[in-house]
């Protein structure tokens, strides 16, 4: 069931949708597009999606393995042309879903390539020559654990700089993630990034409530990924709705990476009771999942098209674009309900 194909229902397909939380997977992607210019099958994610399911336990030993494979090599993705061409791939296929605004996170230190926001923008309107309604935005995940003080701060300097030039917002990655960690670093980082007009958000409570009310603390923070294990803790869900952030969702990716045991026993809907929720793909190309396939899943939990929408409101009101965009994006919104 996690990763079957789902029926896709019409006004499902249809539905306007956003996806604020999908990393950048920029080898399993340039694996696509170059496989489909040599003419050969690309990697079979859904081989490695199902054996990771059936051989390697729940949790932190599942989230590991995520992007530990390599089809496509670094010196291919040095190549502008091949980092454009596997933004247009990402892009065109959260649009092909009717997806209006997708934001994507790089990682490793995509900040300190000089072109990296131009070279974006380029995919974006390639992307856009082909579906005018999308609208993307780029945000730099911070992998404290991987970096010393001095590169942390090179790459904040770089945010900042890219802000400038159209990144929207960071996101924080850290270790130990399901213990508590400690997160002074990060509240220095998102101080300073917020000052620059740079949207926050950190992932946290994937796979036990560790870190959950540590990020809800991070200046600025106004969204949050997973926090799936809120739901085993009243306190903290009553600090997640008094918070007033968004919590990211990601069905497939918390199905696959045991952080629940199947669709049915995803706490969305005891999420959604008391915060705003955003649904998002995270890893779709190793977890086998589209925006599409997402909003299909919660449409089959009991999620109907006017909570679906409601959702694409949420997250386009708390997405991390200009007023002029946010503002556009939400008229468009209207006028499709309207027309409904
Ligand atoms: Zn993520």
């Amino acid at each position: 069931m996690p990763l079957a194909e789902i029926e896709s229902n019409p006004i499902i397909a249809a539905l306007p949708k956003a996806d604020l939380h999908i990393h950048q997977e920029w080898s399993p992607r340039l694996d696509r597009v170059l496989a489909r210019r040599e003419g050969r099958t690309s990697y079979n994610w859904r081989h490695w999606a199902e054996q990771l399911m059936t051989e390697t336990p729940p949790g932190m030993p599942r989230l590991q393995q995520l992007g530990r494979i390599f089809p496509a090599a670094r010196d291919a993705d040095a190549e502008a042309e091949n980092f454009v061409a596997w933004i247009e791939d990402l892009l065109d296929e959260a649009a092909a879903d009717g997806a209006i605004l997708v934001e994507v996170r790089f990682g490793k230190e995509a900040v300190l390539q000089p072109d990296f926001m131009s070279l974006f923008r380029e995919a974006e309107r390639r992307v856009q020559a082909r579906h005018p309604r999308l609208c993307a935005e780029a945000v730099f995940v911070f992998m404290l654990g991987r970096y010393d003080r001095d590169r942390l701060e090179q790459l904040l300097q770089g945010c900042i700089q890219a802000a400038d030039e159209g990144l929207s917002g960071i996101d924080f990655l850290y270790e130990p993630y399901d213990t508590e960690a400690d997160w002074t670093t990060a509240y220095h980082i998102a101080k300073r990034a917020a000052a620059v007009g740079l949207g926050i958000t950190a992932h946290a409570g994937e796979f036990s409530t560790a870190n959950i009310a540590a990020a809800l603390c991070v200046p600025g923070l106004t969204r949050i990924g997973h926090a799936t294990q809120a739901v085993r803790d009243p306190h903290l869900l009553e600090l997640l709705a008094t918070s007033g952030v968004t919590v990211e969702c990601s069905l497939t990716c918390n199905v696959v990476l045991g952080a629940v045991a199947s669709y049915t026993e995803h706490p969305v809907r005891q999420l959604v009771s008391g915060v705003a929720i955003a649904l998002c793909t995270d890893d779709p190309v190793q977890i086998c999942t589209t925006i599409g396939r997402e909003y299909t899943v919660a449409h089959a939990l009991g999620f109907s098209p006017a909570e679906l929408l409601a959702v694409t409101r949420n997250a386009i009101k708390v997405a991390f674009t200009s007023p002029k965009r946010r503002n556009e994006l939400l008229i468009e919104l209207n006028q499709w309900g309207d027309s409904k």
